[in-house]
């Protein structure tokens, strides 16, 4: 049976002791190999789909050990600020350790499936007439007023378990990649990733992907109205800034934008081409590297192994894929009619 990763990675974790494993055996994500994203980029690619995680996304990582810390240390109460995925993930958690969940989302901006889930674990949801950064920096004032924990990446044991992944991926490799590549919004992955490669003394390059309209980072400036399709990365203001670009000096690689349609491009493209259906914001990795290519420092090699990170599931925004898809083939109740829909 697979383990959980508090199970299979504790010693290296954050956890106190005596606290109790919250889990829903997260993490062990396959990494899937792309032969045909590989024969485009000229470099062997992967995929880890963390979309495979319990609640179809990474963010299972971060929570399983933020919440089992919580609730080690007596909490009664989660809350966050969340795109989606985050909501879905502490409702889940929460609903795991018995414990109460609270969701601030930015009102009719999240994915049906994540809302879906949120609701459906008995999550108390609340829709905020702002964006995510209003609702991040709100839920950090309530955390600091009541005894409730955040769940937030500005919690540190969300970064502890998210950087597990790293673990997993030079495990899987047998080494680690020449190049990682990822989608960044709230930067607290990013983050998670290099801490996580720096402890197993692995350093790939870092590429770092925003959407166009959601891209502080790329600008160097908080965007105060960011607009983007790929709504996990619609955030203008990331709480981990310093520590993501820090990472990407480090690893020698960058942060560079996407624009909406190279991200739904790829999307539909790995759909179709790897099998393999990601939401809108994981494609933004895998945009990237199309539009991009793997630039490196002068006098540095060119990366031969790319991972590139698929951070949640298809499935959690299907309006997204309906809007993208080919449409269904209406077809009356006879054989000659099926005949022809089929095979015209
Ligand atoms: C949260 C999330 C991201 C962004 O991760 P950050 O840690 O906020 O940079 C990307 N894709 C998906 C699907 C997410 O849920």
């Amino acid at each position: 049976m697979a383990l959980g990763l508090i199970d299979r990675y504790r010693d290296r974790l954050s956890l106190e002791p005596g606290d109790p494993v919250v889990t829903l055996n997260e993490g062990s994500t396959p990494l899937i190999e792309a032969p045909r994203l590989s024969e485009r980029i000229e470099a062997r690619a992967y995929f880890k789909f963390e979309g495979l995680n319990p609640t179809g996304s990474f963010k299972d990582r971060g929570m399983t050990v933020a919440v089992s810390r919580a609730k080690g240390r007596g909490a009664e109460a989660i809350i966050c600020a969340s795109t989606g995925n985050t909501a879905a993930s502490c409702a889940a958690y929460a609903a795991r350790a018995g414990m109460r969940g609270a969701v601030i989302v930015p009102e009719g901006k999240i994915a049906i499936g994540k809302l879906a889930q949120a609701l459906m674990h008995g999550a108390r949801v609340v829709a905020l007439q702002g964006n995510f950064d209003d609702a991040l920096r709100i839920v950090r004032e309530l955390s600091q007023k009541h005894p409730i924990e955040l769940v937030n990446s500005v919690n540190p044991h969300r970064i502890e378990g998210q950087k597990t992944a790293a673990f997993e991926v030079v495990e899987d490799l047998g080494a680690a990649p020449g190049a990682l590549a990822i989608p960044v919004g709230n930067a607290g992955n990013v983050t998670a990733y290099w801490r996580g490669f720096q402890e197993v003394d692995a350093a790939p390059i870092l590429y770092g992907f925003q959407a166009e309209g959601a891209a502080p980072l790329v600008r160097g400036e908080p965007v105060a109205n960011p607009e983007t399709v790929a709504s996990a990365i619609r955030i203008g203001n990331p709480a981990r800034w310093e520590e993501a670009m820090a990472a990407f000096t480090a690893s020698r690689g960058r942060v560079a934008a996407v624009s909406d349609e190279q991200i739904l491009n790829a999307y539909r493209w790995l759909a179709d081409n790897e099998g393999v259906f990601c939401e809108p914001a994981s494609a933004a990795s895998v945009a990237g590297l199309l539009a991009h290519g793997l630039p490196v420092v002068e006098g540095a090699a060119r990366p031969e192994t790319v991972v590139c990170v698929l951070t949640g599931h298809g499935l959690k925004d299907p309006d997204t894929a309906l809007s993208k898809a080919p449409a269904v083939i209406n077809c009356d109740n006879d054989l000659s009619a099926v005949e022809r829909a089929v095979f015209d």
